[in-house]
């Protein structure tokens, strides 16, 4: 049993934290949001005033914040995390932001947290929230090789597949490369369920026949942006996150970023994140992303195809 540290209890941080609950572990939480509080004690967890009092005896903290400007906030800023710990004397505590942010964050927050003596690793997951609540998300990890090994039992409790990336940064790396994929994927596949309805296709029928064939996808299989067609996606639940269109373009920006800076030609990706944050403009950046479907199929042709 670790006594463990949980700030961030979101959509995907409250299945998480319920999950190392199950595991055995004994976790403090924190959250800005009274609900996800109460979530993380109905799971068995204990809820913190804030986040300076979750750390209290914690032997292991973990993060995952919305972006880079959040985890920032938390871990740096004065009385922030690293602050707080390093106050604290004692055994040192492992520290993992499992947050989707931008390289450059991971690295300033790794370069202090290391600076003040702590391991810490970046560990951005994919899975969405069904990989969170089944303990089967994959974690990409940027960090020390000891630091890795030493993190294992906490990432087998929260998921399946747990690489190293790479050293500090290329779990970050790694996932802005997913989903910028994911992104892409989406559009593409909104793209062609919206031709096959026109052209009088029956989706259902759709998915039968390429869920086994080459143009088989996650999106399609587990998130199916069209209603009706798998269960369990958000477009059953009238796009109820899920995984936000603010989140995945926030997501497409940072894989532009990185495009730019490294000056590589991504078109499909500057075309698919310029379409995310049109949906955000529109006033859905809380609907799940997989609402770009909607949204396409509200497109003139000759507006987006020149
Ligand atoms: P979310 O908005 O549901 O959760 C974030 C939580 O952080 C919120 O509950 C918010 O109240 C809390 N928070 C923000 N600032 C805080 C602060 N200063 N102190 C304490 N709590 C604070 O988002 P999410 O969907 O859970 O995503 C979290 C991260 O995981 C993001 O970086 C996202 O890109 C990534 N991610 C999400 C999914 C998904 O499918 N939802 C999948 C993979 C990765």
């Amino acid at each position: 049993m670790t006594a463990i540290a949980f700030i961030g209890l979101g959509n995907m941080g409250g299945p998480m934290a319920a999950n190392l609950v199950k595991a055995g572990h004994r976790v403090t939480g924190y959250d800005l949001n009274a609900e996800a509080l109460a979530a993380l004690a109905a799971a068995g967890g204990t809820v913190a005033a804030n986040a300076a009092e979750a750390l209290v005896g914690a032997e292991v903290v973990i993060t995952m914040l919305p972006a880079g400007q959040q985890v920032r906030d938390v871990w740096l800023h004065q009385g922030g995390l690293i602050d707080v710990l390093g106050k604290r004397g004692g055994a040192k505590p492992l520290l993992l932001d499992c947050s989707t942010i931008d390289v450059e964050s991971a690295r300033v927050v790794g370069d202090a947290a290391g600076q003040a003596g702590f391991d810490m690793l970046d560990a951005p997951v994919s899975g969405g929230v069904g990989g969170a609540v089944a303990g089967t998300l994959t974690f990409m990890v940027g960090g020390a090789d000891a630091t890795f090994a030493r993190a294992q039992p906490y990432f087998q409790a929260m998921g399946r597949t747990i690489v190293h990336a790479g050293g500090p940064g290329m779990g970050q790396a790694a996932k802005i490369c997913n989903n910028m994929m994911l992104g892409i994927n989406m559009v593409g596949l909104s793209e062609a369920l919206i031709l096959a309805e026109r052209l009088g296709l029956d989706l259902k029928k759709l998915h039968d026949i390429v869920a086994p064939s080459s143009g088989q996808s996650w999106a399609l299989t587990s998130y199916c942006p069209a209603p009706g067609v798998v269960p369990a996606a958000p477009a059953n639940r009238d796009y109820a996150a899920g995984f936000m269109a603010g989140l995945m373009a926030k997501d497409m920006k940072l894989a532009q970023a990185a495009a730019e800076a490294t000056g590589t030609p991504t078109p499909l990706g500057t075309l698919a994140a310029s379409y995310y944050q049109a949906v955000c403009d529109a006033g859905s950046a809380r609907k799940d992303f997989s609402f770009v479907y909607r949204w396409l199929a509200e497109q003139d042709r000759k507006d987006l195809v020149k």
